[in-house]
């Protein structure tokens, strides 16, 4: 099993990264974000202990979060790529991430760390809309759709997250840097740690990143 995570704020861009990355299907995108919003639409019972956090912005509990994971990575063979988005987001969820490798012979190629300014970030959360089917990426003013509203890609409808507002966004940044934050310091020290200026086009971002991965 091989593993890359795409790691950084909020808004920092891991969403369109991953479309575009995972587009050359070499690796399979997780993103516990889009699972978690999954199991809140499925309306099942975790699905609604788990809408109570998304909604402030805080952290779905790492019990529940690594669950998820494992039950990923049994499920899918043993030669399976994967792309971790939104995952780990605390040191608790690094270290079960490394001892569940080591359980099933996985290895972590690269950390890539995507960073940016927090006026950035609130800039492109406040104006981000996905496609409520196939889950585009779209921004109000960097990237609109050609029909407002609706998707370019499939005419599906476009929507905004709940916890794209301010008030949400304030709370998930303070939590990124009390939680997660601290991870670049425990990636950095293990190597295979690649920061990434998010502060060009998506596609440069991306070309840069495939030709890192093409490297290896
Ligand atoms: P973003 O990175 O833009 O905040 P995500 O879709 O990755 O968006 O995450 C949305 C929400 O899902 C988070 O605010 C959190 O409540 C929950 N979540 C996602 N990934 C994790 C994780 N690894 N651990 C705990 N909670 C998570
Ligand atoms: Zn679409």
């Amino acid at each position: 099993m091989e593993i890359i995570v795409l790691m950084g704020p909020p808004g920092a861009g891991k969403g369109t990264v991953s479309e575009s990355i995972t587009a050359q299907g070499k690796f399979k995108h997780i993103s516990t974000g889009d699972l978690f919003r999954e199991a809140v639409t499925s309306g099942s019972e975790i699905g609604k202990e788990i809408a109570g956090y998304m909604e402030s912005g805080s952290l779905v509990p790492d019990n529940v979060t690594i669950k998820l994971i494992e039950n990923i990575f049994d499920s899918s063979n043993k030669e399976a790529k994967f792309m971790l988005d939104g995952f780990p987001r605390t040191i608790g969820q690094a270290e079960m991430l490394e001892n569940a490798l080591k359980e099933r012979n996985g290895i972590i190629s690269h950390v890539f760390f995507l960073n940016t300014k927090k006026d950035v970030l609130i800039q492109r959360l406040t104006g981000r809309r996905i496609c409520k089917d196939c889950k585009a990426i779209y921004h109000t003013l960097f990237s609109p759709s050609k029909v407002d509203g609706i998707c370019d890609v499939c005419g599906g409808e476009l929507y905004q997250r709940e916890d794209d507002c301010l008030e949400t966004i304030e709370n998930r940044l303070n939590v990124y840097n009390k939680k997660t934050a601290s991870l670049v310091d425990f990636y950095k020290s293990k190597g295979s740690f690649v920061e990434v200026d998010v502060n060009k086009k998506p596609a440069e971002i991306c070309d840069e990143i495939n030709n890192i991965l093409k490297e290896n």
